[in-house]
C-alpha cells in the first residue's frame, strides 16, 4: 500500500487532485463541522467545487436523522445543498429494505426498529410498515407481563420479519428484549451502522453499533454482526451509485474516519479516498506500519482545498 499524498499547502497538487474527479462524497461530521459549528472555509470550499462543476454528495452515518433534517442543518449552516444531495445510513437502509429485501419476497413485511425518529421518516418515504422506534410506549421497564408475552410470542407482531438497529437515545431492556424475541424466531438482522462511538463535544460516547447491534450480535449469533447499510458497508455505495449514476473511477471520498469513510471508498474501488484531520482520524493512524487501510491522500482540513484556481 503505497503513502497517502499530502496536499495541504501544495496548489499544483490540489488542482491535479481536484481534476481527477467529478464527484466528491463528503462525510460531515468531523469533516464540515463539529456539533453545530461549520469549520472555517467549508461554505466556499464546497461553492468553489461547484464552480468547477463538481456534484457533491454528503454522506452520513448518523441514522437519527432523515434527509430533511439532514438538509436543515446543512442550511443552517449556510452549506450550499439540496436534499437530492444528501445521504444517509437511515435512507440507505430503508432503501435496501424496500428495494432488496422486498424484491427477495421477504416474507413478514413489518420492521422493528431500534432508533430515532430519522428512521422512520425514511422507512416511510419507501413505504415500509414499522413499530418500535421512538413509540413511547417502549419507554418504560420491562414487567413480569412482558417477560411472559415475550417468552409465549403473544406480545410479538406476527408480522415482523427484521428488526433494524440505529442510534437509540432511550434504548433500553424492553426494546433489546423484544428485538432479542424477534430475532429468535427468525428475524432478519440489520443496522443502519455500526459505529463503536460517537463523537461530540470533543469526546466520545456509546455509537449506534455499541448500544444495540453488538449487543444483540452476542446473544444471537455468538457476535455475528448484521448486514449494515451505513458506511463502509457497499450496501450504500451501490444505492449512492444507483443513485447518482456515479463514475466510480471519478469519484472521490472525503472522510474523517479511516474504518468507516476510507474503508467505503477503498472497498467501493473509488478512484480517490482524502483523509481530514479534522475529526476522529490522526495522522498517525493511517502512517502506522501495520495501518491495514489507507486513504490515498490527505490535508488538514476540507478547506486546505479552497486554495484551488480555475
Ligand atoms: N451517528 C450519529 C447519531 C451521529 O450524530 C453522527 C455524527 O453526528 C454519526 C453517526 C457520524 O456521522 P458522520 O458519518 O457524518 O460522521
Ligand atoms: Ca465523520
Amino acid at each position: 500500500m503505497s503513502s497517502p499524498k499530502y496536499l495541504t499547502g501544495d496548489k499544483a497538487a490540489i488542482n491535479e487532485f481536484i481534476d481527477k474527479f467529478d464527484t466528491f462524497l463528503f462525510d460531515c461530521d468531523g469533516v464540515l463541522w463539529s456539533g453545530d459549528h461549520v469549520f472555517d472555509g467549508v461554505i466556499d470550499t464546497i461553492q468553489m467545487l461547484h464552480e468547477k462543476g463538481k456534484r457533491t454528495v454528503f454522506v452520513t452515518n448518523n441514522s437519527t436523522k432523515s434527509r430533511q433534517d439532514y438538509l436543515k442543518k446543512l442550511t443552517a449552516l449556510n452549506i450550499p445543498a439540496t436534499v437530492e444531495d444528501v445521504f444517509g445510513s437511515a435512507y440507505s437502509s430503508a432503501i435496501y429494505i424496500s428495494r432488496v429485501l422486498k424484491q427477495a419476497s421477504q416474507p413478514k413485511p413489518k420492521v422493528f426498529v431500534i432508533g430515532e425518529a430519522g428512521i422512520e421518516t425514511e422507512l416511510a418515504s419507501e413505504n415500509v410498515d414499522f413499530l418500535g422506534g421512538t413509540d413511547p410506549a417502549l419507554r418504560r421497564d420491562i414487567t413480569p407481563e412482558d417477560f411472559k408475552a415475550l417468552a409465549d410470542g403473544t406480545g410479538l407482531d406476527p408480522d415482523v420479519g427484521l428488526v433494524l438497529c440505529g442510534l437509540d437515545f432511550h434504548i433500553n431492556y424492553l426494546k433489546l428484549s423484544t428485538a432479542f424475541a424477534y430475532l429468535r424466531t427468525g428475524a432478519t438482522f440489520m443496522a443502519t451502522n455500526t459505529d463503536s462511538t460517537l463523537p461530540m463535544n470533543h469526546s466520545f460516547f456509546p455509537g449506534a453499533g455499541s448500544v444495540s447491534s453488538i449487543p444483540l450480535a452476542n446473544m444471537v449469533g455468538g457476535g455475528k454482526m448484521p448486514v449494515a447499510c451505513g458506511k463502509p458497508s457497499q450496501a450504500m455505495m451501490d444505492a449512492v451509485e444507483g443513485k447518482f449514476q456515479l463514475d466510480r473511477a471519478r469519484t472521490c471520498m472525503v472522510g474523517d474516519r479511516l474504518e468507516t469513510d476510507i474503508k467505503f471508498g477503498i472497498d467501493g474501488r473509488l478512484g480517490g479516498t482524502l483523509a481530514v484531520l479534522t475529526g476522529v482520524m490522526k495522522k498517525h493512524d493511517f502512517e502506522k506500519e501495520d495501518a491495514v487501510t489507507r486513504p490515498a491522500f490527505y490535508v488538514d482540513k476540507v478547506s486546505d482545498l479552497g486554495v484551488a484556481t480555475d
